[in-house]
C-alpha cells in the first residue's frame, strides 16, 4: 500500500473500497458529497459563513457569501480530487506534467459550480439566502497569473484534461502580484498599478505548508575523491505547493493545478533585530519571497533578468521532485527508470526548460545514475512547445549567470553541449552548422535548442507556425530530427468559452443539436449545419448575439460608464498590444473612416453604424506599444465627442482586458479582427474564441486563421492582406512604407491627422515617434496592408446590411469550429507526444 494513499484513507477520506492489493475498509468521517439540493446547498453556505467564515448569515456581506458557497463547492470536489490522485499513482496510464511559468486561470466560482453540477443549486440557494446572485459572483477577484495567450491556453488544456479523465498535474508559480492592473490616465495614457488579487481571501488554493521542497542557489561545485560531484549551494528557499482544484466536466475527475511559492527558512535574523537593525534582518525573508512576488508583464519577448531564472528554475526543481515524492512516496531507493511510464512533462514555452539540467542532476547527484541512464530518462520524460517563430525572441541566458545562480547546471549543460556536437558530428553534419546549432556557446545558453536536444518530441500551436518551425526558426534540428518535429494546433475550452460565456448561445446550440452532449464532443457542432439553411433558426441565432450585445451594453455602461448603441455593429480587437498584431492598422482604418464621414465623403446614409472596441495591456516597457494606446484614446475622445459621427461611428477602449472582459465581449461581438501580419502570430486563441461564439473574422494568413477559414469555409471569412511568401518577398526586395503613404490618400490623410496633432490637441509632437516609425520603419507592414485592409470593408458592409446572411455565415462558423476545442488539443498531445489515455474508470 503506498503511503500516499494510506494517508487519505487514514482519514477516512477515500470512499472507494479496493485498491490494487488489498482490501481496505474504511471509517467515513463524513459522508462523502451526494447530489445536493438548492435547499441543502444554502444549508451548506449557512454552515460555512458560521463555522469557517464566522459571521451569521444576517452578518455577511455577498463577499462573505462567495467564500462561503466557493468552499461548499470545494468540498464536493473533494472526494473525486481524492479518488484521482490515489487512481494517478495506482493507474494504469502514465500522468502528465504540464509545466508552466503562467496559467491564466479566470474566475473559479462558475466553472466549479458548472463542473460540479452545481449551478442551478447555487442560484436558488444564493436567492434563498437574501442576497443577488450577481453581487455574490462579482466578488470574486480574477486571478492574473499570465499575460495573455501563452498562460490562457496552459488553463485551458488542464480544462480539457481533467475533463478528458487524463491525470495530469499543472505546475507553476503562485505570484503575489500578478499582471499588473491597467488604468488610464487623463491623458489616455497607460498606467500600471500592482494587482495584489491575495488582498481578500481566496477560497480555492489550498496552502499546503506539509508538502514542502527546498529550492537551492548559488555557490560552487565540489569534486569529491571517487569523480563525483557535489553541488555545494550558497542559499535555499522553501517552495510550498498552494493547491488548486481542477474539475472535469461530467468526467468525475479532479485534477491539481500545483502553484508554488516562495518562503524562507529563515525566521529574521534575532540577532541583527536585536541590535534595531530591522530592515537587514529581515532581508532573506525578503530576498526569498521575491521569487515568487511578481509576473513579468513581458509577452514573447525575452527578458535577462536574474530574478526570472531564479523563477523558472524555483517552480521547476520543487515540481521535479514533487512528482518523485509522489509517485514513489517513502521510497529512498525509488527505480527512476520507471520515472518516464510514470508522468510525461510538457514544457510551455522555454520559460521551464532548465527542467532538463534540474533532472539530469537529480539523477546523478541525488540518485546515483549514471550519465548515460540519467540522459536515457530525461530525454524520455521532456517534450517542448515552442510558441515563437522570430528567432532572436528564443530565450538565451548569459552563461555567466547561470554559471552564478547554478553552477551545478551550467556544468551539465556543457556536457550535454559536448554529447550534441559529438553526435552531430557522427551524423556528419559539417562544422559551421554544428556551430550554429550549439546550445552553450561559451558565452550563453540557448534554452530552445537546449529543450529541443533534450526532448522527445518538440510542436508549433498552428500548422503555419510547426511548418515555419521546420523552415526556418528550427531548420538545422529539423534537419537532422525530423522526426522529433510535429504540430498540435492550439484550442480553447468550450465549458468557459461557449457554456459559461454565452449561457443563450449554449441553450440555443442544445436545442438545435437536441442534446448538450457538444460541450464534451464539440465536433457535434457540425450538426448546426443543416440549420443554417433553416431561417427561423437562423432569426434565433441573431436574436442570441443581440441579446448579448444589449447585455454588453448594460455591462460597460456599469463597469466602464460606456453609453453603448447595441443597434451598431459591434467590431472587436482584444489581445496584447504588440506591433507585430498591428492595432495601427485597425485605428488607422477607424480614423480613415472617421475622416470620410466627417468630411461627408461618405453620404451618412451609405455609413454602417460601428461600436470598435480595443482591450489591450502592453508591457509597461513597450514604448511604441504604449503610445499606440494613447492614440487609440485620443481618437476614441474625440470620435466619440464629434456631433458630426454620432451614431455612425464610435471607439471604446474598455481597460484592463481580462478573462472576465473577455467573456462578457467576445459573445457580444459581431466582427472580430485577426490582422497580425503573416507568419507572426504563431496560432492565436482570440480567434477560435470568436468563431465558436458567432462573430464573423476578418484576418490575414496567419498562425490559426489558416485552419479556421479551412474549416468555415473562405465564403465564410473576410480574409485579407499579405500571405507569409509576400512578407518575406517583400522584406528581401527591401520594404520602404513612406511609398505606401504617398500610394494611398486615405492612408496618407488618416498618418496626417495623427500627425498634425488632431488627436492630441494640437500638440504636433504627441505621436511623431510612431508616425516617424511607420513612414521609415514599419517592421510588420502595417502600411502595405492597409489599402487591402480598407477593400475589405465594403465587403464586410454589404454583407452586414443583410442581417439574414451574416447571421447565416457566423452561425456557418459556429457549426465549423468544433476543432478548435483544447479537448482535441489534448487527444492531440496524447497520441503523438504524451503516449498516454485517460484513466480508466
Ligand atoms: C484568449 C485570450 C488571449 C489570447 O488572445 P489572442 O488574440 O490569441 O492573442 C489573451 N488574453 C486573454 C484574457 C484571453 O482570454
Amino acid at each position: 500500500m503506498l503511503t500516499f494513499v494510506r494517508r487519505y484513507l487514514s482519514r477516512g477520506i477515500i470512499n472507494t473500497g479496493t485498491y490494487p492489493g488489498r482490501k481496505v475498509r474504511m471509517t467515513e468521517i463524513t459522508a462523502p458529497k451526494s447530489p445536493v439540493t438548492a435547499e441543502q446547498f444554502a444549508d451548506e453556505i449557512r454552515e460555512q459563513l458560521k463555522y469557517t467564515q464566522n459571521v451569521t448569515t444576517e452578518q455577511a456581506t455577498p463577499a462573505d457569501v462567495y467564500v462561503a458557497a466557493s468552499k461548499a463547492v470545494r468540498n464536493h470536489l473533494a472526494d473525486s480530487w481524492f479518488k484521482t490522485q490515489a487512481d494517478t499513482v495506482n493507474g494504469n496510464t502514465k500522468a502528465v506534467g504540464y509545466l508552466s511559468a503562467e496559467f491564466l486561470m479566470g474566475k473559479q466560482l462558475r466553472n466549479a459550480l458548472l463542473n460540479a453540477g452545481l449551478t442551478e443549486q447555487f442560484d436558488k440557494a444564493v436567492e434563498a439566502l437574501g442576497f443577488k446572485v450577481q453581487d455574490v459572483v462579482d466578488a470574486e477577484y480574477e486571478p492574473g497569473l499570465g499575460n495573455g495567450g501563452l498562460g490562457r491556453l496552459a488553463a485551458c488544456f488542464i480544462d480539457s484534461l481533467a475533463s478528458l479523465g487524463v491525470p495530469a498535474f499543472g505546475y507553476g508559480i503562485q505570484y503575489k502580484y500578478g499582471i499588473f492592473k491597467q488604468e488610464f490616465d487623463k491623458d489616455g495614457k497607460q498606467v500600471e498599478t500592482p494587482d495584489y488579487w491575495l488582498a481578500n481571501e481566496e477560497p480555492w488554493g489550498h496552502i499546503d505548508y506539509n508538502r514542502d521542497q527546498k529550492v537551492s542557489f548559488g555557490g560552487k561545485v565540489v569534486e569529491n575523491a571517487d569523480g563525483t560531484k557535489t553541488w555545494q549551494p550558497a542559499w535555499s528557499v522553501r517552495a510550498v505547493p498552494v493547491d488548486y482544484l481542477v474539475p472535469g466536466y461530467k468526467s468525475g475527475r479532479v485534477n491539481t493545478l500545483r502553484l508554488w511559492s516562495a518562503k524562507s527558512y529563515d525566521e529574521f535574523d534575532l540577532l541583527a533585530f536585536n541590535r534595531s537593525e530591522y530592515m537587514e534582518a529581515v532581508t532573506p525573508q525578503v530576498k526569498a519571497e521575491n521569487i515568487s512576488k511578481i509576473l513579468y508583464p513581458e509577452d514573447s519577448t525575452k527578458v535577462g533578468k536574474e530574478l526570472r531564472l531564479e523563477q523558472q528554475y524555483f517552480f521547476v526543481s520543487a515540481s521535479l521532485h514533487d512528482a518523485i515524492r509522489v509517485f514513489y512516496p517513502g521510497q529512498d531507493k525509488p527505480d527512476l527508470t520507471t520515472f518516464p511510464n510514470k508522468i510525461v512533462f510538457q514544457l510551455n514555452d522555454t520559460h521551464p526548460v532548465i527542467g532538463i539540467p534540474e533532472l539530469m542532476r537529480i539523477l546523478i547527484d541525488e540518485y546515483g545514475y549514471d550519465w548515460d541512464t540519467a540522459w536515457s530518462i530525461t530525454t524520455k520524460t521532456f517534450n517542448y512547445t515552442c510558441h515563437t517563430l522570430l528567432p532572436e525572441a528564443l530565450e538565451v541566458w548569459p552563461a555567466s549567470l547561470i554559471g552564478e545562480l547554478l553552477p551545478r547546471h551550467l556544468e551539465i549543460i556543457e556536457k550535454i553541449n559536448a554529447q550534441f556536437e559529438d553526435e552531430l558530428k557522427s551524423k556528419g553534419v559539417d562544422k559551421n552548422t554544428i556551430k550554429d546549432m550549439a546550445i552553450y556557446t561559451g558565452d550563453a545558453v540557448r534554452m530552445a535548442y537546449l529543450a529541443t536536444y533534450g526532448g522527445s518530441h518538440v510542436n508549433g500551436v498552428a500548422e503555419l507556425h510547426s511548418q515555419l518551425l521546420k523552415d526556418v526558426t528550427l531548420k538545422n534540428f529539423s534537419d537532422v530530427y525530423p522526426d522529433k518535429f510535429t504540430n498540435v494546433t492550439n484550442g480553447v475550452t468550450p465549458r468557459r468559452f461557449v457554456k459559461l460565456a454565452n449561457p443563450r448561445l449554449s441553450d440555443l446550440i442544445t436545442e438545435g443539436l437536441g442534446t448538450d452532449k457538444w460541450l464534451s464532443d464539440l465536433e457535434m457542432l457540425k450538426g448546426l449545419e443543416p440549420l443554417a439553411k433553416d431561417d427561423e433558426f437562423v432569426k434565433k441565432f441573431a436574436a442570441v448575439k443581440k441579446a448579448n450585445k444589449v447585455d454588453f451594453a448594460a455591462y460597460a455602461k456599469r463597469e466602464y460608464g460606456f453609453e453603448l448603441d447595441p443597434n451598431t455593429m459591434f467590431n472587436t480587437m482584444v489581445k496584447r498590444l504588440h506591433e507585430y498584431k498591428r492595432q495601427s492598422l485597425k485605428i488607422l482604418s477607424v480614423i480613415s473612416t472617421y475622416a470620410d464621414i466627417k468630411s461627408g465623403k461618405v453620404k451618412a446614409e451609405d455609413v454602417t453604424p460601428r461600436t470598435v472596441f480595443f482591450g489591450a495591456k502592453a508591457a509597461p516597457g513597450y514604448y511604441l506599444a504604449k503610445m499606440t494606446i494613447q492614440l487609440i484614446n485620443n481618437v476614441s475622445r474625440v470620435v466619440n465627442n464629434d456631433p458630426d459621427v454620432k451614431g455612425k461611428l464610435a471607439v471604446y477602449f474598455p481597460w484592463n482586458y481580462n478573462v472576465r472582459l473577455a467573456q462578457h465581449l467576445i459573445p457580444a461581438t459581431d466582427l472580430d479582427e485577426q490582422i497580425s501580419q503573416a507568419g507572426k502570430e504563431a496560432s492565436g486563441t482570440g480567434n477560435m474564441k470568436f468563431a465558436l461564439n458567432g462573430a464573423m473574422t476578418v484576418g490575414t494568413l496567419d498562425g490559426a486563421n489558416v485552419e479556421i477559414r479551412e474549416r468555415v469555409g473562405a465564403e465564410n471569412f473576410f480574409l485579407f492582406g499579405m500571405t507569409v511568401d509576400e512578407v518575406e518577398k517583400k522584406y528581401a526586395e527591401g520594404y520602404n512604407p513612406a511609398s505606401y503613404y504617398e500610394a494611398d490618400p486615405r492612408l496618407k490623410h488618416a498618418i496626417d491627422m495623427v500627425a498634425d496633432g488632431t488627436f492630441s490637441n494640437g500638440d504636433r509632437n504627441a505621436y511623431s515617434p510612431l508616425v516617424a516609425d511607420w513612414l521609415t520603419k514599419d517592421w510588420f507592414m502595417t502600411l502595405a496592408d492597409f489599402s487591402a485592409y480598407m477593400d475589405i470593408q465594403s465587403e464586410i458592409e454589404a454583407l452586414y446590411a443583410d442581417e439574414l446572411e451574416w447571421n447565416r455565415k457566423a452561425l456557418l462558423n459556429v457549426a465549423n469550429s468544433g476543432y478548435f476545442s483544447s479537448d482535441r488539443s489534448m487527444e492531440d498531445y496524447l497520441e503523438r507526444i504524451w503516449h498516454t489515455a485517460p484513466l480508466a474508470d
